[in-house]
């Protein structure tokens, strides 16, 4: 069975107003079996209203409309099917009884133009609506042609009336999907997308069970796996071993999964080992800071962090000699390894990470910025060039991310 879902609203189509139901619908759909073949976001009109549901109809079996169900003049969706399917609106006066009382339970009296949310195409199904006063609608289209048969529901647009529509009316009326869909998520670090696509090989097959997708977030790449089972057992048999594979494959470059980010790792990682650690960063608006004191746990582990803003020569705070950045720039591997060692000293940490500003490298022709990325410890420290490519606006993000993954890795070593 294949669904296609319509958000129906100019405030989507032009920009005013994200459209999360489709998001919503298709993760409840897949999980039930039922493959979403196209989201499609209409404006309020009429006609393209109506071209959109005779385009679905010809290539899905659900199609699942949200919005469009209100009082006003631009909500239209009751009549567009009824258009597409040519038929009338009929009064359907269990629903009038509905608008009329969630009026009287606000102490108003139901404007008359209310009274449209209780019409709907001739043949279709009022859904009740608990939590507002559009009731939704359900209606199976007479035969298309042998082995083609559509239903079509249309909610409300308010997410949360919506939900509770689809989760209580829809899902009872939808074919049992044959298939059991799981997904699962593992993230990863320090490799490109194209490097670590080449690196799982097979795994990323188009077709393959379980699917393997890839995104990057910030050079984040996180790794989406897809299941498709008879059981939810069978599923997770499944993605445990596509996981070991991956783990197998990508060794270090693995940080986590589902949600973890680098520095819950971090901070659960210092936790075994009962270790701190302490940062100073430049150039990065002190985001290193800000993400590993977003961690609820453990936060007696990190001692604190300088932010030294970009360009500034107000070292004080870590004793820089006077002379420094006569000799050394601020973007230098010296500079990192001279400020995570004196961050160490001074919050008395096991471990100091500094980021260094950034500056076009010398070695690239292209000029893409470098930062370096230094670890200071007992035993000394490490630093190592971090060269920013891509988007510049997330310079400072993955330059943080950067640094976490340094001591992530080194921790992983001891
Ligand atoms: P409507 O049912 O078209 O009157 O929509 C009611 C409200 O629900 C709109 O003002 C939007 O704020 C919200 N809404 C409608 N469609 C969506 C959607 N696809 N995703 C998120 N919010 C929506
Ligand atoms: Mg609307």
């Amino acid at each position: 069975m294949k669904a296609e879902i319509i958000a129906v609203g100019s405030e989507l189509t032009n920009g005013a107003k994200l459209d999360t139901n489709s998001q919503w619908l298709s993760t409840e759909l897949s999980a039930r079996g039922i493959e979403v073949i196209y989201h499609t976001a209409v404006a309020d009109s009429m006609d393209l209203m109506v071209w959109a549901l005779r385009v679905a109809l010809r290539r899905a079996h659900l199609i699942l409309l949200t919005g469009g169900l209100g009082p006003t003049l631009d909500d239209i969706t009751r009549q567009a099917v009824a258009e597409l399917l040519h038929v009338s609106l009929i009064l359907d006066h269990d629903s009038l009884q509905h608008v009329e009382q969630m009026f009287q339970s606000r102490g108003r009296e139901m404007p008359a133009r209310n009274r449209i949310q209780a019409m709907f195409p001739a043949g279709a199904e009022p859904l009740p609506n608990p939590i507002g006063t559009a009731p939704g609608m359900w209606c199976e289209v007479p035969k298309l042609d042998a082995d083609h048969h559509v239903a079509i529901a249309a909610m409300p647009g308010v997410p949360s009336e919506m939900r509770k529509m689809f989760l209580e009316q829809v899902i009872p009326r939808l074919p049992v999907g044959e298939k059991i869909i799981k997904r699962a998520r593992v993230n990863c670090f320090g490799v490109g997308e194209s490097a670590c696509e080449e690196m799982l090989e097979e795994l990323t097959a188009r077709g393959r069970n379980p699917e393997v997708g890839i995104t990057v977030h910030e050079a984040t790449i996180t790794l989406r796996i897809n299941a498709v089972g008879n059981s939810i057992e069978e599923c997770d048999q499944m993605i445990a071993d596509t996981k070991k594979e991956i783990h197998h494959r990508l060794g270090d470059l693995v940080f986590g999964e589902e949600d973890e980010e680098l520095e819950d790792v971090v901070m659960s990682v210092l936790a075994n080992k009962q270790l701190t650690l302490s940062t100073v960063e430049s150039g990065t608006g002190g985001l290193l800071a800000h993400r590993l004191t977003n961690v609820d746990a453990h936060p007696e582990l990190y001692h604190g962090g300088i932010v030294i803003p970009g360009g500034s020569r107000h070292w004080e705070l870590l004793d820089f000699p006077e002379n420094w950045f006569q000799e050394h720039s601020l973007a230098s591997a010296e500079t990192a390894v001279e400020m995570a060692s004196r961050c160490r000293l001074h919050f008395e940490t096991d471990f100091a990470l500094a980021v260094t500003e950034s500056s076009p490298s010398d070695e690239s022709a292209e000029g893409f910025p470098t930062a370096h990325v230094a670890l200071s410890s007992d035993e000394g420290e490490i630093v190592v060039p971090h060269q920013l490519l891509g988007d510049r606006s997330f310079l400072k993000s993955r330059a943080a991310k950067a640094a976490l993954n340094l001591v992530r890795v080194q921790l992983l070593q001891q």
